[in-house]
């Protein structure tokens, strides 16, 4: 949803709990974390929100209503950018298998892809351009 459908939209909250729980810095920051639903995702989860909760809604509460729905789009943005920018060198697993070399056992690092940056950032970052890949 874009500025203009938010605000026009949270208009309800501030109807419904008063506009002094809710700064524009406030505002901000939960239109930042909201942005990348629909205006009709937020006004159902809105409506969620209105009918169930006596006190005015903060950014934990947010989260607990539109967090699932948040997670999943942005899987499936990851899921299409996988598609679309396909990896040869990790097969778009985010991990590169060295065999054994140096004296250095088999070993996984994360590819220097962005899947790898994603996903594997706990593997140590490949280093030795020369290596024999596994997978
Ligand atoms: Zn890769």
């Amino acid at each position: 949803m874009i500025r203009q459908e938010f605000f026009t939209a949270f208009q309800i909250v501030l109807d419904v709990y008063g506009d002094k729980n809710y700064p524009p810095v406030r505002q901000e920051i939960i239109f930042d974390y909201l942005k990348a639903l629909s205006i009709e995702e937020f006004n159902n989860g809105l409506n969620a929100i209105v009918g169930n909760e006596k006190y005015p809604p903060m950014m934990n509460e947010f989260k607990q209503y539109f967090q699932n729905i948040i997670q999943t789009k942005n899987k499936n943005i990851m899921d299409s950018m996988a598609k679309e920018n396909h990896c040869t060198k990790c097969n778009s697993t985010g991990i590169v298998l060295v065999k054994q070399c140096y004296g250095f056992a088999d070993n996984a690092y994360q590819c220097n892809c962005y899947l790898g940056k994603k996903f594997y950032s706990h593997f140590p970052k490949i280093f030795l351009a020369s290596t024999k890949q596994i997978n």
